[in-house]
């Protein structure tokens, strides 16, 4: 039997911010669970670059630490670290960046990987410089972190500028929730069954709600946090690539163009919300002080320092406007700051048409499909089922339990595992096509434009509730509710 997880082509990954949070917290871990399963090439490099004066064995040390390198575990850990290397420039100044083209010349038959880990605006900068040095050419790969752009003509500027180095094929647009394993067993449940996707429709389905709810507050990022908010930081990218993937066709094959055609579809249809319905359709929202994870917590105006109207939450009531979803509520909903961290889609069915049994059995819920992204991730299917025992015919929800660690009996891979490796095999079905980032950005600029019209405040909760009073309101007058605590 072939191994699952075989080795790609020798690499050179350039990880600009190299020494930032993404790239210790994520990046070279991820890296290095792909080293211990055997999937990279002896001759494969990382190599980190920041305008920090260290070196190879500066790095390494640092990148030691991240990889909390102790027990059995260190040895692996020394053997991964000669592969990892590490340049001082900085990316808007011409020095340093001949000695960095001739290290990746060493290699002239690796696939090179730049991973753009750094603030957006210094995409155009490296971009340009990695074009003057022709590390554009031949095998060569561009990964874009997010965020692109804070509205659509900042992210064509940062397009336009990147389009102008590295072409459609070579530039890899990075949403992570599209590698964690649920999404894809989202493909996997939808299009490897044939018992969803005949329900799989305004028919049957009543509603949808996705949320992406944090504990955290903005802490050491408010300066960033306070110039994007929710709906940039999480709506525009990852929940709509949520919905895309509940929502879309099933595309005729895997292959990248086929998924994102369909993907693009979706974000095309999406109702529009803009200064007309936007206050019956979002509710905006701003922690206050509280008490989250056991432990008072300050507000965010007082972690910013400075006053602010930027959200830190959004609910909002979206609709896909196509025969397949017409009439369907999409009710999508993130926050920091709320009582627990949950990544969740929920696909919710409407309530079977008429019932035969006595009121003493209990009331029969509706069918839910739960597919958990975080913190646990896995499916559950809740079903109605008899109580067993010889007792009346009672009637008991639960769910049918498909946990993927216990069921596999393996540890979730992170998604950057997958997706950094997607990259080196030049397979970007995972990844965002500019035209859907574009699309995306249509959709929210107009609410955007409509909450800077309207001149309201977000309004205030407590640190450690789910959101504003209205965020409950927004679905309850629709007779639902959202799913929490709920499982
Ligand atoms: P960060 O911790 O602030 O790191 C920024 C990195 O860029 C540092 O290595 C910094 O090192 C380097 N840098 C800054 N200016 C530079 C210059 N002129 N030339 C060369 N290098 C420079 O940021 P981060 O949290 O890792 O985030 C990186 C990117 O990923 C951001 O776009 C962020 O929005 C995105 N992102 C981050 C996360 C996350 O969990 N952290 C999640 C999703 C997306 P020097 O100061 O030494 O140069």
């Amino acid at each position: 039997m072939s191994s699952p997880n075989p080795q790609v082509q020798s690499f050179d990954l350039v990880i600009f911010g190299g020494t930032g949070d993404l790239a210790a917290r994520k990046l070279l871990p991820a890296m290095f669970h792909r080293f211990v399963d055997g999937q990279i090439p002896e001759n494969s490099r990382i190599i980190g670059i920041a305008r920090e004066a260290t070196d190879d064995a500066g790095y390494r040390e640092q990148m030691r630490k991240a990889l909390n390198a102790e027990g059995p575990k260190a040895e692996k850990v020394d053997a991964f670290l000669k592969q990892v290397f590490y340049r001082s420039l900085d990316a808007r100044k011409d020095a340093g960046w001949d000695d960095f083209a001739a290290l990746m010349a060493e290699r002239p038959d690796n696939v090179r990987v730049f991973y753009l880990s750094t603030s957006p605006d210094l995409f155009i900068d490296i971009c340009t410089r990695l074009g003057s040095h022709r590390l554009n050419e031949g095998a060569s790969r561009v990964v874009l972190e997010k965020p692109i752009g804070r509205d659509l003509q900042s992210a064509n500027q940062i397009n336009d500028a990147v389009g102008q180095v590295f072409n459609e094929s070579q530039t890899y647009r990075i949403d992570h929730y599209l590698g964690k394993e649920t999404v894809q067993n989202l493909l996997a449940l939808r299009f490897g069954n044939a018992l969803f996707e005949p329900l799989w429709n305004a028919e049957h389905i009543d509603h949808v709600q996705i949320t992406v709810a944090e504990t955290l507050g903005v802490g050491n990022r408010a300066a960033y946090y306070n110039r994007a908010g929710a709906l940039r930081d999480m709506v525009q990218n990852h929940i709509l690539q949520l919905v895309c993937m509940v929502a879309m066709e099933p595309p005729a094959s895997l292959s990248p163009d086929a998924v994102r055609d369909e993907k693009l579809k979706v974000l095309r249809s999406l109702r529009p919300i803009d200064a007309s319905n936007a206050a019956h359709l979002t509710v905006r929202g701003q922690y206050r002080a509280g008490a989250a994870e056991g432990q008072g917590v300050p507000g965010y105006l007082e972690e910013l320092g400075d006053k602010s109207d930027t959200e830190t939450f959004v609910a909002l009531k979206t609709e896909i406007a196509n025969w397949r979803w017409a009439g369907v509520p999409f009710y999508l909903r993130t926050g920091k700051r709320l009582p627990e961290r949950v990544s969740e889609i929920v696909v919710a069915f409407k309530s079977v048409p008429h019932s035969i049994f006595d009121a003493s059995a209990g009331a029969i819920a509706n069918n839910r499909l739960v597919l958990r992204l975080q913190p646990d991730e896995g499916v559950k299917l809740w079903l109605t089922i008899k109580h067993p025992g010889p007792g009346g015919l009672r009637l008991r929800h639960v769910p049918l339990d498909m946990s993927f660690a216990e069921a596999f009996g393996v540890s979730q891979p992170d998604a950057y595992e997958r997706l950094l490796l997607d990259v080196v095999r030049g397979n970007p079905t995972l990844f965002m096509r500019r035209d859907e980032v574009e699309a995306a950005w249509l959709w929210a600029d107009p609410i955007l434009d409509a909450w800077a019209c309207s001149g309201e405040s977000p309004k205030p909760y407590t640190a450690g509730t789910w959101g504003p009073s209205a965020s409950v309101a927004l679905i309850e007058r629709d007779g639902r509710t959202w799913n929490d605590g709920g499982e």
